[in-house]
């Protein structure tokens, strides 16, 4: 193939080859299901079949493409396969990965206005039909950003602005006049919190972890004591942190409860809703977020449970003025006269992906109805799989199933134990490559996760890792 000396890639090429790769992202989508979930490849196996150093002159394309399927599908966990049950199952949609392609090729840097009037106004847009949709009132605004544990950490920036202590402009380190800051949330939290904690300056001794009833809910009360505990002593809260879909077992805060208490004592409220903020969406589910309008700010991941590909995470804030105190700052070269919404006074970051572009694909294309189906349809499979273990004598639930997350281990009798056999049964179905679940402790127990969330999975593949485990369950106590 010649290839011209300088400038991109030839545009007869470029075409041929960017069918090529569609056609190979269809075939992929395809045959997913004959693909090992999680890969096959040992730690550094990947690495070792490649060169150490780049090419010294350019390659044909089909010889890169080719090592696609060689190297890289092999070093493949398949996030999209309708057997990922492991962590949250998340995966993309067709119409998602257009919005990615797209963007690609826009490939814009969404800081000013005039650099990205696409971003600038689409994002906007689709974050307030997504806020529509799940029901929050009109006083939010949304921000996109990569992950949720960026929009936490943005979140608790805002708080620490909110508090007027200067930080901004003195820092914290050196400093006697301030006193112990204080970060509240449940012994259930995602670690995000305790990395935004960390990154803040404010030191992990900061974070009071919240003990959670038998359901893994933030207890109120406690969280009450320990406020007018830290009151006295003195320390100022800072911020409290609500989960809607803990990480471990779904479990709900009560954040109704909790925005009265930080009402009373005027302290921000941050809600990671970051898996289950997307069921919203679903009318029936509405009261698992009672409080949540009450918030300051919430994070919720469409990259996780609206067929979004990764990344794409929002956070919504009532106070998006208070936002850009925290964040803006604007260096001489990027000083414009029009009076423009800039995204670049919103984060950390200059320049922004355009990311709102393949939420919009995926909300135009499913439609309001057709997403609340799907995710209906999860919750319906996880509760089917739920009912299977609750009426077998070798299984039992350990949480509740509010969403689309099943916690579960075996149990059969005679077994002294029972994590090992479980953290057994969860190794052998992951290694044979035909499911993958994960693992959490509850209550000290082996306990083990299957998530429903892939927009690909039907109830034979839960079917199917129900037949495995008690495959192997009988196989043990045979
Ligand atoms: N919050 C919750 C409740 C989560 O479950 C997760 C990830 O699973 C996160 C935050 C972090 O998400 P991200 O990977 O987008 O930072």
């Amino acid at each position: 193939m010649e290839k011209n000396n300088l400038g991109d890639m030839p545009k007869e090429d470029f075409r041929k080859y960017g069918h090529e790769v569609v056609d190979w992202i269809a075939d992929y989508f395809e045959r997913l299901e004959t693909l090992p979930v999680l890969s096959q490849n040992q730690p550094n196996d990947l690495k070792n079949a490649l060169p150490t150093a780049a090419p010294a002159t350019g390659e044909n394309f089909p010889q890169i493409f080719e090592d696609v399927e060689k190297l890289i599908l092999p070093a493949v966990t398949h996030w999209n396969h309708p057997n990922f049950h492991g962590l949250f199952a998340t995966s993309t949609s067709s119409v998602g990965v257009f919005g990615e392609m797209l963007a690609a090729a826009f490939d814009m840097k969404a800081m000013l206005w005039r650099t990205s009037p696409a971003s600038t106004e689409l994002e906007p847009v689709v974050l307030d039909w997504l806020r529509q949709m799940m029901n929050l009132p009109g006083d939010f605004s949304g921000i996109i950003y990569d992950t949720a544990s960026i929009s936490t950490l943005h979140a608790l920036a805002m708080a620490r602005e909110k508090l007027n202590l200067g930080i901004r402009e003195n820092g914290m380190s050196g400093r006697t006049d301030l006193p112990l800051l204080r970060v509240y949330c449940s012994e259930q939290t995602h670690s995000s919190i305790d990395k935004a904690v960390i990154l803040l300056g404010l030191g992990t001794r900061s974070i009071v972890k919240i003990p959670t009833n038998e359901r893994f809910e933030m207890d109120a009360e406690k969280l009450r004591e320990a406020i007018r505990d830290d009151l006295s002593a003195g320390h100022l809260p800072l911020c409290v942190v609500a989960t809607i879909g803990t990480t471990s077992t779904t479990s709900i805060d009560p954040v109704d409860k909790i925005a009265d208490i930080c009402r009373r004592n005027n302290i921000f409220l941050h809600v990671d809703a970051a898996y289950a903020g997307s069921a919203a969406i679903v009318p029936e589910l509405q009261d698992y977020f009672k409080g949540w309008e009450r918030a300051d700010s919430i994070v919720t991941n469409p990259h996780k449970w609206l067929f979004t590909p990764f990344d794409l995470s929002v956070l919504y804030v009532k106070d998006l003025d208070l936002l850009k105190k925290t964040f803006s700052l604007v260096a001489e070269y990027l000083k414009v006269a029009e009076t423009v919404t800039n995204q670049m006074d919103y984060g950390i970051q200059l320049g922004r992906r355009f990311r709102s572009l393949k939420l919009w694909f995926v909300m135009r294309y499913f439609g309001q109805q057709g997403l609340r189906e799907r995710i209906r349809e999860h919750c319906r499979l996880a509760r089917t799989f739920a009912n299977w273990v609750d009426d077998s004598p070798n299984f039992e639930t350990l949480a509740p199933v509010p969403f689309a997350l099943c916690c579960f281990r075996t149990c059969p009798k005679g077994v002294d134990d029972l994590d090992a056999l479980n953290e057994k049964i969860m190794n052998e179905i992951n290694a044979s490559g035909e499911a993958y679940l994960s693992h959490t402790k509850l209550n000290s127990k082996f306990t083990l996760r299957l998530s429903v969330g892939s927009i690909r999975v039907e109830e034979r593949h839960l079917r199917k890792v129900w037949d495995l485990l008690n495959e192997k369950v009988n196989n043990e106590i045979r």
